[in-house]
């Protein structure tokens, strides 16, 4: 299996084409730096027709009932478990992630299957007491209408299937534009779902933009869309937010992460050095909700850092589908250069490297994990900003107070985590004036959330929640209905006319 190229993967998959008539989407396999295959984006005329698809099948998929919607995902579902292996390592192959992580992601698209199936029975609205006689008042929630998805390169399966899933049983069809990074993980994906559409004559409820900046930003523009679901940079989605608000269409945002976790005296010193590990070298640091700030209290920040560095020294890196290896490389030589320059700043702005620090003197885009002793937050800039590589950047703090303070110093707000065995400690870190992310943990950490909670951050991350709760609300709209089953027509706020 691990042996298998993304060419065969794809052959095994059913794959034919799914691009357009565009300029070439090469795939490079960030692990040798060579080209796996390419696709074509679409040109305009070609967007335009999968819209108008899709306009087409939402007149028809916004009536069928939601369980019968939830048959399509239930079946994709099942597909994806039975090509679980071979997608994983697809995923591998293009974003360069371990093929557990890969593997784990195509997991994570099954679960958004089942949730979404047992969602298609459970979509419903209150019935509010109304303050006129004989009048029922109620909310409802119909379908939305052609939902655009732009996703980033480092989910490039998972995140997709967050955002259709839900979608798709809610009544909306789905254009998808995946990262230009990971075209041959798109187009597979496509496959699957052609064949469960064939199965369930639901042709257009999902289909593929491929392309790079171009047809995002048609999307952005493009009034038919009433939603586009946007997960990148933070620079990115504020150029997506603007266009799209200067519509008036509505976004869905989940943007870039800068996390921090806390670790306190008393703390479980083991469970917080895998936590934070895993948190900060898993994925070769490129998740959003990658652990890159650590804050430790005085007493025991020697000891931590001790373990830490021995846990870093048995990080294996390496060819991604190889036995044994906990990391990667990160995606492309740009990101490479990105993870040099955070180092060279974080030196200059008086950080001292404590492991790593270097990239590796071989093919593809490998750097070490890299772990970096800082000054006081308020004086380390480079440590504001989230850059997307394995560095974590270590502070030490006098208490709770002091950590928090800083924790919440950043413009973005995804995820954070506490570890502690202080019952009163943890609960400061959970309150309303703890931390100010969308996920907060308590020994657990920043990274691999589950699907069944809302995912999703607060100020520059974006404000958007996907996947669990009620997230499925932002795919669908609201209608307030009053119905008057009286014989009078009494007016609400006691107004008298006439
Ligand atoms: P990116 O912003 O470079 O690209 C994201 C997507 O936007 C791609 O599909 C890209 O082609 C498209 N795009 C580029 N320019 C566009 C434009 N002008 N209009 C519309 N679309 C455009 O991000 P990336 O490097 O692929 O991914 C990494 C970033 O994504 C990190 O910041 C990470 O934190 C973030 N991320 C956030 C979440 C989350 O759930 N909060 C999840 C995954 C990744």
């Amino acid at each position: 299996m691990g042996t298998l190229k993304a060419k065969d993967i794809l052959e095994r998959l059913g794959v034919s084409t799914h691009g357009g008539s565009g300029d070439a989407l090469e795939s490079v396999n960030p692990t040798t730096g060579a080209p796996q295959g390419r696709i074509r984006a679409l040109t305009r005329a070609e967007y335009d027709q999968r819209v108008e698809t899709g306009l087409r099948k939402f007149d028809e998929w916004r009536l069928r009932p939601a369980p019968r919607r939830g048959e399509l995902v239930r079946s994709l579902g099942e597909l994806l478990r039975q090509h679980k292996e071979l997608l994983g390592e697809l995923v591998s192959l293009e974003t360069g992630k371990i093929r557990a992580e890969g593997i784990g992601e195509v997991q994570e698209m099954i679960d958004i299957c089942d949730f979404a199936v047992g969602l298609s029975r459970q979509l419903h609205g209150l019935t509010i007491a109304s303050e006129r006689p004989c009048h029922r008042l109620m909310e409802q929630w119909h379908p939305l209408g052609p939902v655009g998805i732009v996703t980033a390169f480092n989910f490039p399966v998972a995140v997709w299937s967050w955002n259709a899933a839900l979608a798709a049983v809610c009544g909306d069809v789905c254009l998808w534009k995946p990262s230009p990074l990971t075209p041959l993980c798109s187009v597979a994906v496509q496959a699957l779902c052609d064949r469960v559409a064939a199965e369930h004559d639901a042709a257009g409820v999902f289909s593929l933009v491929p392309g790079g900046a171009e047809p995002g930003g048609w999307m952005c523009d493009d009034a038919r869309l009433p939603l586009v679901s946007f997960t990148g940079s933070i620079a990115i989605g504020r150029q997506v937010a603007s266009r799209v608000a200067s519509r008036l269409g509505r976004t869905l945002l989940e943007l870039g992460g800068n996390n921090g976790a806390i670790v306190l005296e008393g703390a479980d010193l083991e469970l917080a050095v895998r936590a934070i590990t895993f948190g900060a070298v898993g994925t070769a640091g490129q998740r959003c909700t990658t652990t890159r700030r650590l804050f430790v209290q005085r007493g025991i920040a020697a000891p931590l850092l001790d373990k830490l560095v021995a846990a870093y020294r048995t990080i294996r890196i390496g060819d991604p589908l190889e036995e044994g290896v906990l990391m990667g490389p990160l995606v492309t030589a740009t990101a490479v250069e990105r993870f040099s320059a955070a180092v060279a700043a974080a030196r200059a702005q008086g950080g001292e490297v404590r492991f790593g620090g270097r990239v590796l003197d071989r093919p593809g885009n490998f750097v070490e994990p890299t772990l970096i002793v800082a000054p006081r937050h308020d004086s380390f800039p480079i440590a504001w900003e989230e850059t997307f590589a394995p560095i974590l950047y270590v502070f030490e703090v006098a208490d709770l107070e002091e950590a928090l303070r800083a924790h919440n110093a950043v413009p973005q707000g995804l995820s954070s985590a506490i570890f502690t065995d202080s019952l009163r400690a943890a609960e400061r870190f959970l309150s309303a004036s703890g931390s100010d992310c969308g996920i907060a943990n308590v020994n657990a950490g920043t990274s691999g959330a589950e699907i069944g909670g809302a995912f999703g951050g607060e100020k520059e991350t974006g404000g958007g929640r996907e996947s669990g709760s009620d997230a499925w609300k932002a795919y669908m709209r609201r209608q307030t209905s009053t119905v008057n089953w009286g014989r009078d027509l009494p007016l609400a706020q006691g107004i008298q006319f006439g």
